[in-house]
């Protein structure tokens, strides 16, 4: 009974919910928060990553004479990356234990690509977060892009991605709370697309520095900033990083973009090869469904896009 009891004092877990690199605030299971530091010899196997602990990271603490340190790291479910600078093979960990990218897409003020849209997809399938499609600003839009929005809108959906369509700056968003619900969720989307809005929205004593981490960038300033997790009064969380505006570093081997194309899975196996990458084989499934308008024009044209920009590329999704 007596040793129970000291266990439990010496030890807890934890979620961090805020790195500054010298130390973490950890968010206990019964809400405490702890500021808490990390041993120079922590590392993680088989990870080089220039920050082993991450917001996002549930981890074990012990009280070491006057102060509380990390001492152990759950498995993570799956973590997002960034290259570190200088050529070092050395990645630097934006956040770990990601559910869900909420990715904001506005087809005017400014124009969000497809191109942009499918590598944001192809890279969230790579790191297992789920995306929810959210297209705002459409009071802005005219008949024809009204038109361009619900087939695009369409299109995502058949191949089973979830799809919302607002206007953030006048529309009731329970629609998106739902979806964010019991979920640690990441805002994503390019700048001036209404990622602070939503934010004001999801609640609004929250002051996210998402734009203004962007707009410092713009100006050519720099500035050391770090991820933070939110949990949201609805039962939400949300982490917001300087990294989230998309996946972009990410990069791939030619032969595995295929696999995060959904529409793609059940029809590859009808390929002649089986390592086919759908370009200038004989034979091919894909091709076919794209020519007989079964799989998306647009979306194949930005997959060859996306396998020879990636061709010289090696993968470093996993370090
Ligand atoms: P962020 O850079 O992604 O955080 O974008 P903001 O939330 O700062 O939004 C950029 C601008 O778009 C602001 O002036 C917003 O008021 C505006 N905005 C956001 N949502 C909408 C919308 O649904 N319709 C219109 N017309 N403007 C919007
Ligand atoms: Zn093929």
């Amino acid at each position: 009974m007596c040793l129970i009891s000291i266990s439990i004092f010496v030890s807890m877990k934890g979620k961090v919910v805020k790195s500054t690199g010298k130390h973490y605030t950890i968010k206990t299971s019964d809400g405490k928060l702890i500021k808490c530091f990390l041993k120079g010899n922590f590392r993680i196997k088989d990870i080089r990553s220039t920050n082993p602990v991450v917001v996002g990271d549930n981890v074990v603490l012990k009280k070491e004479s006057d102060r509380w340190v990390i001492v152990e790291l759950d498995e993570r479910k799956n973590y997002i990356i960034r290259k570190s600078v200088k050529l070092s093979k050395q990645i630097h960990v934006i956040a770990a234990n990601i559910d869900q990218a909420i990715l904001i897409i506005t087809l005017k003020s400014p124009i969000t690509s497809t191109g942009f849209i499918d590598r944001f997809l192809v890279a969230a399938k790579a790191y297992g977060v789920e995306v929810i499609l959210c297209f705002n600003k459409l009071d802005l839009l005219d008949d024809e892009l009204q038109v361009k929005q619900k087939s695009l809108q369409k299109m995502y959906e058949n191949i089973g991605y979830s799809c919302i369509s607002t206007s953030l700056i006048k529309d009731d968003i329970s629609a998106i709370k739902s979806f964010m619900q019991g979920k640690v969720n990441i805002i994503s989307g390019h700048s001036g697309v209404g990622k602070s809005t939503l934010i004001n929205k999801l609640q609004s004593d929250l002051n996210l520095n998402t734009v203004e981490i962007s707009k410092v960038h713009q100006q050519g300033q720099h500035t050391t900033t770090f991820s933070e997790l939110y949990d949201l009064d609805f039962g939400a969380s949300v982490i917001d990083t300087p990294g989230i505006k998309g996946f972009g570093l990410v990069e791939f081997s030619v032969n595995e973009i295929g696999n995060y194309f959904p529409e793609f899975i059940s029809l590859k196996q009808d390929c002649k090869f089986y390592n086919c990458i759908h370009k200038d084989e004989p034979d091919c499934a894909i091709k076919f469904a794209v020519e007989n308008n079964v799989v998306d024009k647009n979306r194949y044209k930005n997959y060859l896009s996306m396998i020879v920009s990636e061709s010289n590329n090696f993968r470093t999704n996993k370090y």
